[in-house]
């Protein structure tokens, strides 16, 4: 199979679709209070669409590919979209990152489609808490929504935690603690300050250095090799079932590592999560292309993917979309 590298060598083969930048919850470090206009369903994607672009992707050696969004799971036709994604050939792994709030009623289904793994974002494991960073969440549907996943084997499940100073960083240890008697990947995820105009102040980021020395103090950390492990570092504690990752965006961009592109719910592909450069595939879709422009604007979107980001921890980058828009 063909292998398509970037300028700078790296091997493209990973794909984030976000099919929905709807979310039911309004995390106050990702979307302000009233929300973010979700995209008009008619300049939304079909799952045709989807799986168009994807074939022509696994062309060029994309082997991976996760579902995102916003809220993956508010999407109605996802199971069909999963398995139509796991008949492409070459395509070899197809996960979910989700808020879990809908997984209890999704994971067995989202498994027989052809689902992989889920990647669970949680923030707190007090319910109150929950309740106040999500702005309307019910930690117990995500609890289950996990343990269904686990039933369904969707594993390993990831859990995603960004740690904020005065907001949830006293949680850290908790987290961490999870792995002491469960097979779950925690990943601790540097606050980026992007989509989070209300809440961001450059004292609230915590530093993954900061993050991993404080876990340390818990107990030795040993690294674990994870193959093509992108941008997270990982480690567990000396005996533990579960690991523990540092994901650090802002400190240590990881952008040699990063083999991805991003189609967006309407039909965009960009190259860099921190860069607004987009490439228009939804025109191309729907004006009768042929296969061989949607190859053109991927091998386009590949040649033009920057070598690094260059956001930090200062002000907040109002001019970047929020994670939400683009697909997290
Ligand atoms: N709704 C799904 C979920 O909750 O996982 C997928 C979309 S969400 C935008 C994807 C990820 O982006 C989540 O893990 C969330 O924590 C992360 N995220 C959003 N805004 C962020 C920010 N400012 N800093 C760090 N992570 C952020």
């Amino acid at each position: 199979m063909e292998q398509t590298r970037d300028t700078y060598g790296r091997v493209i083969d990973y794909l984030r679709i976000s099919v929905t930048d709807f979310c039911n919850l309004r995390c106050v470090y990702c979307m302000p209070h009233q929300g973010v206009k979700p995209t008009d369903s008619r300049n939304l994607l079909t799952n045709h669409e989807i799986v168009r672009v994807s074939r022509v992707a696994a062309r060029l050696g994309v082997v991976k590919v996760r579902i995102t969004g916003g809220e993956p799971l508010t999407r109605h036709n996802l199971p069909s979209l999963i398995e139509a994604l796991s008949g492409i050939e070459g395509i070899i792994d197809i996960s979910l990152t989700t808020n879990g709030i809908f997984l209890k009623k999704h994971a067995r289904s989202l498994a027989r489609a052809g689902l992989k793994r889920v990647n669970v974002s949680l923030d707190s494991l007090q319910p109150e808490r929950y309740a106040k960073i999500t702005r309307e969440g019910r930690i117990h549907d995500v609890l289950e929504g996990i343990f269904e996943s686990e039933e369904a084997r969707l594993l390993p499940i990831k859990i995603n935690m960004v740690p904020m100073k005065g907001i949830n960083d006293d949680e850290i240890e908790d987290f961490a603690l999870l792995t002491l008697n469960s097979q779950f990947h925690v990943r601790f995820i540097e606050f980026m300050p992007i989509g989070a105009r209300d809440l961001w102040r450059s004292d609230r980021h915590i530093s993954s250095d900061e993050i991993k020395e404080r876990v340390s103090k818990i107990g030795r950390l040993v690294p674990v090799k994870v193959r093509k492990s992108g941008p997270a570092r990982y480690f567990r504690f000396e005996g533990a079932p579960g690991v523990i990752g540092f994901i650090s965006p802002v400190t240590h961009h990881f952008c040699d590592s990063c083999y991805r592109l991003r189609l967006t719910c309407d039909g965009k592909i960009r190259p860099c999560l921190f860069s607004e450069t987009e490439i228009d595939l939804r025109s191309a879709l729907r004006s009768g292309s042929p296969d061989e422009e949607i190859e053109r604007l991927l091998r386009l979107a590949v040649q033009v993917k920057p070598e690094k980001h260059s956001i930090h921890s200062g002000d907040c980058f109002d001019n970047l979309k929020p994670m939400s828009k683009i697909g997290g």
